[in-house]
């Protein structure tokens, strides 16, 4: 089994090296993620600047890694069109340290590079810690190093998108699939003046936590983690609102000129 690992916390973080060893008896493993951390770059790429990568090692590990001065996405990009010698049956990306649920998947570098994963053709999984103050990335390795061969074992559609969160426990309590909950977030800007007395903005903010209930049998992400299961939301590139389409139907029986 080939697979492709990225992240959007860089090359040197703790994560991406946890995800490595948890994968790397799985099958051949290369490394291509950013030369530094771009969290929260979404789905952005580099189209005003050359990209480069450069060949590194990861200490304590003997995998093929490039390091890449770009997004996620430009990562996955690059290595599928040109550093990889053959295609991977599976990109990974992550581990991610913090979550990555509902809404906030749209912000996502971790999300983006496996999405970048479908959009070419390949199926993706996407890791978060989802907690900043418990830091222990094994727990999520150990489930990984689980789930990959139980899914390949079952077999990897083309278009097979998993954002996978991890709770910040040792013992989680279980998996939940679950669907995409509602993250808003309040004080989300701080305003402040600087030693010149002008003003500016700090985004940062706290999310709310409110409760969303279960619709279609489902519960959210936010809800599994906040409850201690592992969380894996399906997600899928397809953005259309299909059941607004015949709605919309009546604004093509008029002369638009
Ligand atoms: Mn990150």
């Amino acid at each position: 089994m080939r697979l492709l690992i990225s992240n959007d916390d860089g090359i040197h973080a703790r994560g991406l090296r946890v995800l490595v060893d948890s994968v790397s008896t799985l099958g051949e493993v290369v490394v291509v993620a950013p030369d530094r951390e771009r969290s929260a770059t979404g789905h952005s790429i580099t189209v005003h600047r050359p990209l480069r990568a450069k060949k590194t090692r990861i200490p304590g590990f003997e995998v093929e890694s490039w390091a890449v001065d770009g997004t996620p996405a430009d990562c996955v990009k690059l290595a599928i069109e040109d550093l990889l010698a053959d295609p991977p049956d599976l990109v990974l990306s992550g581990i991610n340290l913090g979550p990555n649920l509902g809404t906030d998947v749209l912000y996502s570098g971790t999300v983006s590079a496996a999405m970048e994963g479908v959009i070419n053709g390949f199926p993706a999984v996407a890791v978060s810690l989802a907690s900043y103050c418990y830091q222990d990335f094994s727990p999520a390795g150990g489930f990984i190093r689980k789930l990959i061969p139980r899914l390949a074992q079952a077999g990897l559609p083309r278009n097979m998108l998993l954002n996978v969160n991890v709770p910040g426990t040792e013992r989680p309590l279980g998996v939940k699939i679950t669907r995409l909950g509602n993250r808003r977030y309040v004080n989300i800007f701080e305003k402040r003046t600087d030693p010149r007395g002008r003003i500016y903005y700090w985004l940062a903010g706290e999310p709310l936590e409110a409760e969303d209930g279960e619709e279609g049998g489902c519960g959210t992400d936010v809800d599994a983690v906040k409850n201690n299961y592992i969380s894996i939301t399906p997600l899928q590139l397809d953005l259309t609102d299909y059941a607004s389409i015949e709605k919309l139907k009546f604004l093509t029986d008029f002369n638009p000129g």
